[in-house]
């Protein structure tokens, strides 16, 4: 409304200031002077108090229309939705202010203290987000981690406030179709910037490097391995989380000089005690957790927080146990059918991203909630 009005004020007051000058040279006469004092006393005033108040509200409500993650364009049936809402409708998702738009999630600011952290049915592989979106992955997603979180919380404090709608702002709650299930709020924490990636099985990168024997994040790693075997023990790997560019992973030496050794040991025995847990958990239900990462902050009170999602095959590389043979590359658990697809029809990593076929689509949405239904044990979302 502000918006509107501003630009409509500074159009009548420009064109009758022209007119006003234009008339002041032959001699003003009353009504010109009349014109001037009301636009320039009253409606200047008038534009410029709505110009600040308009700027107000695109700060506090950047996500007034929903923008798709990754292309940044609006989608044709989401802004139809938009603008098909009520004023008061808009009005709530005003006051939400999304702060990131992941590959997956979108991540909002409630308050000061608080996010809401939505896990969206995005897909990408190669790297590249897809066109397409696969039904149910972000609800599997939100209560594998909501579930390993409560499975955890003895083992470190999380940052999980709720994972229920109903204590969730207006802009959730009033939405129970698009954000139940998928959306969590959390403590908002000053993140520590690594990522904690525990590695149970030697493959990947780590596979490449004891290929060509060179040291692994500070490991140098001994005995005979072939792809894919289990570690005699689980290892801690850190990686920076850098704005720009890739990850790096960081020796346990650099993590020690950058945060100090009793705060970097501590955390790795907290993560090696969540990966073995989660570990044989998974592992009776016919799930490896070949690795996994986990993401660490600080809240007010300067206590040590379990954030992000943890254990979810987005973070996690979960291989089928019935399926695993030493020496042989494991197929990935969630993914498999989207990567085969696109390796098939040479579409690997290319952009524009393509759509995938509803049977792709239908095989990998019944993945991920069996993948929640073996690590949960329950049957429906
Ligand atoms: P990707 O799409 O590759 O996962 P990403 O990890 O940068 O990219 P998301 O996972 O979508 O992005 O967004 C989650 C972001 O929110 C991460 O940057 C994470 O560090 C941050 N985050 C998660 N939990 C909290 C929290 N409790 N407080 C503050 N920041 C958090
Ligand atoms: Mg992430």
């Amino acid at each position: 409304m502000f918006s509107k009005l501003w630009m409509n004020g500074f159009i009548v007051w420009g064109t009758s200031f022209f007119f006003y000058f234009r008339r002041q040279r032959a001699n003003a006469d009353a009504c010109t002077l009349i014109s001037h004092s009301f636009f320039c006393d009253i409606g200047l005033p008038i534009c410029s108090i709505c110009y600040i108040l308009n700027m107000e509200g695109s700060k506090a409500g950047t996500d007034c229309i929903p923008r798709l993650s990754g292309s940044g364009m609006r989608r044709g049936d989401e802004l139809a939705s938009w603008l098909s809402e009520g004023e008061n409708t808009r009005k709530v998702r005003k006051n939400m202010k999304k702060i990131i738009s992941g590959k997956v999630r979108d991540v909002y600011e409630v308050n000061d203290q608080q996010l809401a952290v939505v896990t969206t049915d995005r897909i990408s592989a190669f790297d590249v987000i897809l066109k397409s979106q696969v039904e149910g992955k972000g609800i599997a997603l939100n209560l594998i981690s909501n579930y390993w979180f409560d499975f955890t919380k003895d083992i470190i404090p999380n940052h999980i406030v709720s994972t229920d709608i109903k204590d969730m702002p207006e802009f959730f709650s009033q939405d129970a179709a698009a954000y139940d299930k998928r959306t969590v709020l959390v403590k908002k924490l000053k993140m520590l910037p690594y990522e904690f990636v525990v590695r149970g099985y030697i493959f990947g990168n780590m596979w490449k490097a004891y290929q060509n024997k060179t040291a692994f994040c500070g490991y140098e790693i001994q005995g005979d391995y072939q792809l894919a075997q289990k570690l005699e023990t689980p290892i801690l790997t850190p990686s920076s989380k850098n704005t720009e560019g890739h990850d790096e992973y960081i020796p346990m030496d650099q993590l020690y000089s950058e945060i100090g050794k009793e705060k970097a040991d501590a955390i790795r025995d907290i993560c090696l005690k969540l990966y073995q847990r989660c570990y044989e958990h998974a592992k009776e239900r016919g799930i490896l957790i070949a690795d996994t990462k986990f993401e660490l902050g600080y809240d007010e009170d300067g206590n040590l927080v379990l954030a992000d999602e943890i254990f979810t095959p987005d973070s996690s590389r979960f291989w089928d146990a019935s399926q695993y043979r030493v020496g042989e590359s494991p197929k990935s658990y969630d993914k498999q059918f989207v990567r085969d697809w696109l390796i098939a029809n040479h579409l690997d990593g290319v952009t524009p991203a393509p759509e995938l076929p509803a049977d792709v689509l239908e095989a990998t949405s019944k993945t991920y909630k069996e993948c929640y239904q073996k690590i949960t044990g329950r049957d429906e979302y």
